[in-house]
């Protein structure tokens, strides 16, 4: 369903007619803005090669893990922190690499470890 409203915008007294989806969008948006700095990490992404297809050290240390995650700056596999060991989050600590991606099938998300929030 889509219907018209009318919403009124900033001090300039404009009204702006728009659908009610969009401005829920707007709002969102705004609101995201000013809550949530802005990750640059991202251009640290690096096209890597994952380094195994399973956690580096669980393998190394015949151990086992619940989810995979793939550290975008250098390949490295490592489990998540629903897995034991929390390979990737050590990871992290270790080296700084600050993003992560979804090593699971059909999963793309990424997280960044400083901000705290999935990136894009
Ligand atoms: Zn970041
Ligand atoms: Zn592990
Ligand atoms: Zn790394």
């Amino acid at each position: 369903m889509k219907f018209r409203v009318s919403f009124f915008y900033g001090n300039g007294g404009k009204w702006i007619h728009t659908d009610h989806l969009y401005h829920k969008r707007y709002m969102l948006m705004k609101r995201s803005n000013m809550k949530t700095e802005k990750c640059d990490h991202v251009k640290e992404i690096r096209s890597v090669k994952p380094s195994g297809s399973g956690c580096k050290e669980c393998l190394e240390m015949g151990d086992s893990w619940v989810h995979l995650r793939f550290c975008l700056s250098c390949g490295h596999i490592g489990c998540c922190d629903s897995s034991k060991n929390k390979h990737a989050t050590k990871h992290f600590h270790q080296t700084r690499h600050p993003i992560i991606q979804s090593f699971q099938p059909g999963e793309d998300w990424r997280w960044c470890f400083v901000h705290e929030m999935i990136v894009h």
